[in-house]
């Protein structure tokens, strides 16, 4: 091993585990340390730079979303009670601390990479793509990636943006938020929306008025495997790199491996290793290497352990 710092920088810690709907929920708190003991057993806790993580202030999670609904996260947080959408995410006590959390250690990461000596970060609870301006959906309570693009522009003046998801779910809270601004380059690789929640994604969604043509969704068919996957990623590549952004955030979803008990897809850790290859080149080359990826969905432990190390090794090696 080189003495030389590692450039990637890891989040880790029992505050991100918080994040979760209870024990044989999908989204438990165990997702964390399934991804954690396999980092270990990989020996990759040696090769990055660890950091804890830290909770958003209320400011920071107002840059996206409206104080009426973050009034009700804090409200349902401090009862426990029902949900905070039409049925898929409960509240539960402490919920608006957890999702304060997933949004303050993207935005960590974000500084860190813009102002720090980790240009490339990955942190495993992460990514919840679903979430509105004004209302939770699918599990998604606040929507970090959104706070991180409005956070990007308003802190640091970054404007050109590449969102790419490769979730077997369509990222509609990031899509619908984004979908008229042309500097938010959108790629979003996902299960057809005619078979899986959210039902959106479709080919001809390529956003609106002056975003027009800056946006790429490529919906799967259910049991898409590798070989699709490396059969769409060069047009994905090639719209990125057109693009030129100025920083990339990767939602890496492992939802989308074979063997996951609510998506229908069949990638293997593969297609989510080149994937991350091909995003720290392009970063390299337009984004001064920054890039943070998210760990999104994944609800067979097995493979959001796999398929997050394969990414995290990735960030390491590329
Ligand atoms: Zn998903």
């Amino acid at each position: 091993m080189s003495d030389s710092p590692s450039p990637v920088q890891l989040y880790t810690g029992a505050e991100l585990a918080l994040y979760g709907f209870g024990e044989g929920h999908p989204f438990g708190p165990d997702r964390m340390d399934a991804f954690w003991q396999e980092t270990i057993r990989q020996g990759l806790d040696k090769r990055v730079s660890i950091a804890a993580p830290v909770m958003a202030d209320r400011a920071a999670i107002e840059r996206f979303h409206t104080p009426e609904y973050v009034n009700r996260v804090i409200n349902q947080s401090e009862s426990g009670q029902g949900y905070l959408d039409q049925g898929d995410t409960p509240a539960f006590k402490g919920i608006y601390e957890a999702a304060a959390t997933v949004v303050g250690t993207v935005l960590a990461a974000a500084e860190e990479s813009i102002n720090g000596t980790h240009p490339r970060c990955f942190i495993p609870i992460a990514g919840l793509h679903h979430a509105r301006r004004n209302m939770a959906a699918g599990f998604c309570v606040f929507n970090d990636a959104g706070v991180l693009i409005e956070t990007l522009r308003s802190e640091y003046g970054i404007k050109r943006i590449a969102y790419v998801d490769i979730d077997a779910h369509h990222g509609d809270g990031v899509y619908y938020a984004f979908e008229s601004d042309p500097d938010l380059c959108f790629v979003d690789i996902h299960e057809d929306g005619t078979h899986l929640y959210p039902g959106t994604g479709f080919a001809d969604e390529t956003g609106t008025g002056a975003a027009t043509g800056t946006k790429l969704n490529l919906p799967q068919r259910p049991g898409a495997n590798d070989a699709d996957f490396l059969k769409t990623w060069p047009e994905a590549e090639t719209f990125i790199r057109t693009f030129k952004p100025e920083f990339i955030i990767f939602q890496c979803g492992a939802d989308s491996i074979k063997g996951d008990p609510i998506t229908d897809m069949a990638f293997t850790p593969k297609s989510h290793a080149h994937a991350a290859a091909s995003l720290c080149r392009i970063a390299d080359e337009f984004s001064q290497g920054r890039i943070v990826a998210l760990g999104g969905g994944g609800y067979n432990r097995t493979n959001l352990a796999e398929g997050w190390n394969a990414v995290l090794l990735q960030l390491i090696l590329t």
